[in-house]
């Protein structure tokens, strides 16, 4: 009997997860090959601590092999360009794989929203080589700043697109960091300007009110200023242009105005919304028996609000949980489960010994937040590689 190939695109939280699991679930009766751009996994989770420059981005990854049992696992480091879903082929820059079966996992990619600019200008890469770029980039402003004799304004002006997650996370881990890079660097602190710029009348839209109030009035006091209320309508080499007509003007803009699904599914012909497949209860694509899809690429809908869910690692890892059980289920002639997530809550840091979060019906602010933010990094370590991992690559909580 020919052993079915089941074909996992995309090394992040929902295709580590799988291939994990299913590597216990169906060892050698199926051959199971992983497909990932780099041979490292990273935590998308951790980016805006390496971003800023307050952790090396070596400590966001890890080698494949060093966590996935290769024995069980075929693993090919190569980049995925198409999916050729009569053919039940993937094509990648240096191959073709064929699958009975097909997980894509590949994550997501920066919305624009159509303003023009963002790819040109700014940093809109979450990722471990995006994230290293923006760290080097804001190191060498302050190293420049001294050496003209014309001192520009817009050399140590930082810029956040949105006060989302992203962006309030990044901007929490950089007014942490600034008093020391102007230490460093002999530059008085009041030459930094830090602003974050949002189009919704408030920051974080849709989180607890009072927490997002905490954050602001922390972040400001670190010389945060908000810009609420105020749609980025284009970036420029000279800086950002508001809805307003205004001008900021800046060497650096960091774009975290959300994201969209991988641009290989619209190019592959699946259905998408914003590059996301509106998936069927057991997680495959509409039309497609033999095609899962997890994590970011993923859109399943929170009924009682009537809207998407938003793509978080949280869901991504619980969706891989059932995708294996699902494969091995399709395999074994068994029934498949339905996917609902089970939201645990939200914990967001602000750097140093600062967090907000909502854990249950609990609120949580600054060093207790900050120690469940450890807490929940670290328990992804444990589903992922079990206590091992946690000593070898956690974080200490305290
Ligand atoms: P990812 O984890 O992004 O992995 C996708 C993988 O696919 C990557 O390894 C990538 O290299 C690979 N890949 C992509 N394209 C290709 C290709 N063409 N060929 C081959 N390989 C490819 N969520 C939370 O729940 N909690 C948080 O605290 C949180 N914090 C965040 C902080 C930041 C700074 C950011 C940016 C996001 C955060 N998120 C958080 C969101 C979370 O990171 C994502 O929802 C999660 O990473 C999605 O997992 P995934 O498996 O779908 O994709
Ligand atoms: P997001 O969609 O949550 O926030 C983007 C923000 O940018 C929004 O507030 C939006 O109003 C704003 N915006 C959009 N266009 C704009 C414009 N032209 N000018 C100014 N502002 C604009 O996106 P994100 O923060 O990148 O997060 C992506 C996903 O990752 C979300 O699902 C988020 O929940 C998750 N995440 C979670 C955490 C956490 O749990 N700690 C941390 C980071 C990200």
């Amino acid at each position: 009997l020919k052993k079915p190939n089941i074909v996992l695109l995309g090394a992040g939280y929902g295709g580590m997860i799988t291939a994990a699991r299913l590597s216990k679930k169906v060892g050698h009766d199926a051959n199971i090959t992983l497909v990932n751009k780099h041979d490292y996994h990273y935590q998308t989770t951790w980016l805006h601590e390496p971003a800023a420059g307050t952790l090396s981005a070596d400590r966001t990854r890890m080698p494949i092999d060093s966590v996935l049992d290769l024995n069980k696992i075929n693993f090919v480091k190569d980049e995925v360009v198409e999916i050729k879903r009569e053919e039940k082929k993937v094509v990648l820059k240096q191959g073709e794989l064929e699958y009975d079966y097909l997980v894509v996992g590949l994550g997501s990619e920066a919305e624009t929203f159509g303003v023009p600019g963002v790819h040109e200008y700014a940093y809109c890469k979450w990722t471990v080589n995006g994230v290293r770029e923006v760290k080097e980039h804001i190191e060498y402003q302050f190293a420049k700043y001294n050496n003209l004799s014309e001192k520009k304004d817009e050399l140590l002006t930082f810029i956040v697109a949105g006060a989302g997650f992203t962006g309030i996370e990044f901007i929490g881990e950089l007014s942490e960091r600034v008093p020391e890079l102007c230490k460093t660097y002999d530059i008085p602190q009041e030459k930094v300007k830090m602003y974050v710029i949002e189009a919704a009348p408030t920051a974080l839209p849709g989180f607890d009110p009072e927490l997002v109030e905490y954050a602001m009035n922390l972040l400001e006091s670190r010389g945060v200023e908000f810009k609420i209320n105020c749609p980025i309508k284009e970036v420029t080499e000279a800086g950002v242009i508001l809805a307003s007509g205004d001008e900021i003007k800046a060497e650096t803009v960091v774009w975290a105005t959300g994201v969209r699904g991988s641009s290989i599914i619209e190019k592959s012909g699946f259905e998408a919304m914003r590059g996301r497949i509106k998936v069927e209860p057991d997680l495959r694509a509409p039309g497609h028996e033999d095609v899962f899809v997890i994590g970011d690429c993923a859109l399943i809908i929170n009924e009682e609000i009537n809207r998407p869910y938003p793509p978080t690692a949280q869901i991504a890892m619980q969706m891989a949980e059932t995708c294996a059980s699902n494969i091995k289920a399709l395999m074994d002639g068994g029934s498949l489960q339905s996917f609902t997530p089970e939201i645990k809550g939200t914990v967001a840091s602000l750097g140093g010994k600062e967090a907000i979060g909502v854990v249950g019906s609990k609120k949580l602010f600054g060093s207790t937040a900050n120690f469940m933010k450890k807490m929940i990094d670290n328990r992804y370590l444990f589903l992922l590689g079990g206590p091992g991992l946690v000593l070898k690559r956690g974080k200490n909580p305290m």
